[in-house]
């Protein structure tokens, strides 16, 4: 089943088409036909970005106003003689759309209706700088591709079913009932994949084992998986919680906020200031990307080293957690741009944990790529991992339509 995975962002679209199945997932023969991006949207000049195997890869910049241009442009490319990979755009069998925030209401994925609409829009609420972009993107392709099925894949849906005493803050209960204000993690697609493919090259079952998941980009979140369920993770209400990352301070004394509020800043400009000015780019003062601060760390820069300590030191304190969490830890797993490219966090993240069973092996841990990094007599497998979030919204989207399938079959032959 040929499936366009869409994750639609507030001045951007990306898009991949992929191939898949449960046969090609099981013969591990799924693979991308081509993928892209718009970004910058609404400014003078749009990124346009394209790339598919075998053919010209396609870079412009143009203006672009809408999402329904980006998305139109993509569409358009696809079937391009030169660049495209499908003849016609009715070769595309299903789209998979990135949801951010399904609250308290999808626990899963799910084939998107006028219901399932109604729901999304009540979870805007909790979303409001992403999920109302998420819904456009579906409302554009279910106009420009009409009558194929459409699939929202949440990031949260992965966490739901996270106890109540790892999801609740110790606010007055009554806050929880009327706001849903609780914790409800993100990135819930990436820590499946990284988790579930961890237990395949450890070659155990996934339910039998203990897994901690890192996945340290822009974003950064860590997730307990305890027998194939998502026990516990860093981010909570927003994605602010949690972890240091490039621009976001993670966790904080809440009286801070009322400081700032009370000596000299506004609501937004707190917000802003603690999504946008802290992390590694507040503490460093130099850049939010670790590679400018690792070139910095070299050179003995003592705001670089700092802002590495500290997010390094979060790390190893929620690895330390969840592992009590679980009662336990079989493997750690670290993804994303920074888990994957740096040795120096993960070494840093690592070190000191040798009482717990966590030992890297050096020679292991540098370079790049999907693999072990622990040493042979490390009881703690660690491995790294390439996330890949929009396969997964490709399988769920392939699953759910599978399963519609076969349940109408189901019903007609009883009838
Ligand atoms: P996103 O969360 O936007 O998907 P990525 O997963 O691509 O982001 O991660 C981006 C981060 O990865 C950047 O902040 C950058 O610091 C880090 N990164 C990318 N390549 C390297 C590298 N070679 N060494 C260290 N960090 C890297």
């Amino acid at each position: 089943m040929k499936v366009l995975v869409l994750n639609c962002g507030s001045s951007s679209v990306k898009f991949e088409l992929i191939e898949t199945s449960p046969e090609l997932m099981k013969k591990n023969e799924e693979h991308t036909l081509a993928k892209g991006m718009v970004d910058k949207l609404g400014e003078a000049y749009s990124r346009h970005v394209y790339n598919a195997d075998g053919k010209t890869p396609l870079m412009e910049n143009v203006p672009t106003e809408t999402h329904e241009q980006a998305i139109r442009w993509f569409l358009n490319v696809l079937v391009d003689p030169l660049y495209g990979v499908i003849s016609s755009i009715d070769e595309i069998q299903a789209v998979g759309h990135r949801m951010v925030h399904g609250g308290e209401e999808f626990s899963g994925s799910i084939i998107i209706n006028e219901d399932v609409m109604d729901g999304l829009r009540r979870c805007s609420k909790l979303a409001p700088l992403h999920n109302p972009h998420n819904i456009k993107g579906y409302e554009i392709t279910s106009k420009l591709l009409p009558g194929i099925p459409e699939v929202a894949v949440f990031d949260t849906a992965f966490h739901f079913h996270m106890p109540e005493y790892a999801y609740l803050y110790a606010l007055p209960y009554e806050l929880y009932i009327k706001h849903q204000l609780r914790r409800y993690g993100f990135h819930g697609t990436s820590h499946r994949y990284i988790s579930h493919r961890a237990s395949q090259l450890l070659d155990k079952p996934y339910k039998d084992l203990k897994i901690v998941t890192a996945h340290l980009g822009n974003g950064c979140s860590m997730a307990a998986v305890k027998n194939g369920k998502s026990v516990d993770t860093s981010m909570g209400f927003t994605p602010l919680e949690g972890l240091v990352m490039g621009t976001r301070c993670g966790d904080l004394d809440p009286a801070i906020v009322t400081f700032l509020l009370e000596e000299y800043r506004t609501p937004r400009e707190v917000n802003l200031l603690m999504n946008k000015e802290s992390g590694l780019s507040g503490i460093s003062g130099i850049s939010n990307d670790m590679r400018d601060l690792e070139r910095e760390y070299e050179k003995k820069n003592k705001r670089a080293v700092l802002a590495i300590d500290i997010f390094c030191y979060r790390i190893k304190k929620y690895i330390g957690a969840y592992a009590a969490a679980m009662g336990g830890i079989d493997v750690l797993v670290f993804a994303g741009g920074i888990g994957e490219n740096s040795p120096l966090v993960r070494e840093r993240s690592c070190t000191g944990l040798e009482f717990m069973g966590i030992k890297l092996s050096p020679e292991r841990n540098e370079g790049r790529g999907e693999k072990l990094v622990s040493a042979d007599d490390s009881k703690v497998a660690v491995f790294v991992i390439q996330t890949k979030e929009e396969l997964v919204i490709a399988r769920d989207t392939a699953d759910c339509i599978l399963k519609k399938e076969r349940a109408e079959k189901a019903a007609s032959v009883k009838k």
